[in-house]
């Protein structure tokens, strides 16, 4: 597992997809840090790729830091 601290608190690949995404998960990869700050604090972005259903792959980034979330589906 690559567990990783979020705003002060553990999650897991797939609770931090879950956080991004707001509903539970299928699945999820490992954490890996994002190549860009926040926009919101300038503090560090860490991202995750998941699976919210069987034919959705979606990359979330999120702020380690404060609520900044965001993903890469397109609207
Ligand atoms: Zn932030």
């Amino acid at each position: 597992m690559d567990n990783r601290v979020v705003q002060g608190r553990m999650v897991t690949p797939k609770s931090l997809a879950e956080l991004v995404e707001g509903e539970s998960v299928m699945d999820a990869e490992a954490i890996e840090d994002a190549d860009r700050d926040c926009p919101e604090c300038g503090e560090n972005v860490v991202t995750v790729g998941y699976m919210p259903s069987v034919t959705e792959f979606v990359t979330a980034y999120k702020c380690q830091e404060c609520d900044w979330g965001t993903t890469d589906r397109e609207e």
